[in-house]
């Protein structure tokens, strides 16, 4: 279908192509999120979480199911070694898939405590891993195995490989969601999702500046996104920011300016990254289905 855009600001026409289409690639999911790009199989993996199960879409194959049981894993990325790294709400762990498909655990409790049911996740150019801990996939047995909080709150952690620590990188988020680093790393993004639950929650992206230590600092709101939430996000690299939202993709500039919207036709839009050939194509997950759309704009994240 051609796609439908809402321009706000100018500069939001140099980053989409005007004619492209919003392209069904698959459908036929419970609640399609978290995909992943893999240039070397030209592929992309996302999951439907209450089915758990990983699907894979390729233009050469279509799309066949990448694993299944997966314990309900939600946001993926990959690691500086090009290892899918998968937040777990099943196994309350984040977990790697190592070369020769062994999954392993990379942490999955915090002095002890079980992890809640981390929920997005990236890899930062020094291998520590910064993922989001709400407790989506506990609260019920749709998304996961419902239990208790050990934790009690909802944390944003940063882990880092080397020295095993589990750090707590922000503790005042309710429902921390989307989480991604501006091209040059020195911002982090992290959605707060509380809307998801409580009509007067919080629907925005705070931002933060990252310390050469791994400190964050100077949290401010970077864009309260309307409708729905942003429950994931990628940046290209200009530093723009591409947000799932109730109604499809929103685009900020890095300075927080709202420039324009891709419409989605699904109840909302939950995840988004780039693909292709050039990262120049925008992969969206949206409750039943994944979609793609050509963009001007490129993307940040590697591999
Ligand atoms: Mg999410």
């Amino acid at each position: 279908m051609p796609a439908r855009y809402e321009t706000f600001e100018e500069e939001f026409g140099r980053l989409i192509k005007p004619d492209a289409e919003l392209r069904k690639l698959a459908t036929g999911f419970e609640w399609a999120e978290g995909p992943c790009w893999f240039s070397e199989g030209q592929h992309v993996v996302w999951s439907d979480i209450p089915n758990d199960r990983m699907l894979k879409w390729s233009a050469q194959d279509g799309m066949t199911v990448f694993r299944q049981p997966c314990n309900y894993t939600n946001g993926h990325t990959r690691d500086r070694e090009g290892r899918l790294v998968s937040c777990e709400h099943g196994g309350r762990r984040v977990s790697r898939t190592e070369p020769d498909g062994r999954v392993i655990t990379v942490v999955d409790n915090y002095k002890g405590k079980r992890l809640n049911s981390p929920n997005d996740v990236v890899v930062k150019s020094d291998d520590t891993i910064w993922f989001t801990d709400p407790p989506y996939g506990i609260l019920s047995n749709r998304e996961g195995h419902q239990a208790e909080s050990e934790l009690g709150k909802d944390y944003v952690f940063r882990f880092d490989p080397r020295s095993g620590e589990l750090r707590i990188v922000a503790d005042d988020f309710d429902k921390p969601n989307g989480i991604a680093f501006s091209p040059d790393e020195k911002v982090l993004y992290v959605a707060d999702t509380g809307r998801s639950h409580r009509p007067d929650g919080p629907h925005h992206i705070r931002a933060f500046d990252v310390g050469r230590d791994g400190k964050l600092s100077n949290s401010r709101v970077f864009a309260d996104v309307e409708p729905g939430i942003a429950d994931g996000f990628r940046t290209d690299i200009q530093g723009n920011v591409w947000t799932s939202a109730g109604d499809g993709i929103h685009v900020y500039s890095a300075a927080g300016v709202k420039l324009g919207k891709i419409h989605v036709p699904e109840r909302a839009v939950s995840n988004c990254t780039f693909g292709g050939p050039n990262r120049t194509t925008l992969f969206i997950t949206a409750t039943t289905s994944l979609y793609s759309i050509e963009v001007s704009a490129r993307g940040a994240q590697m591999p």
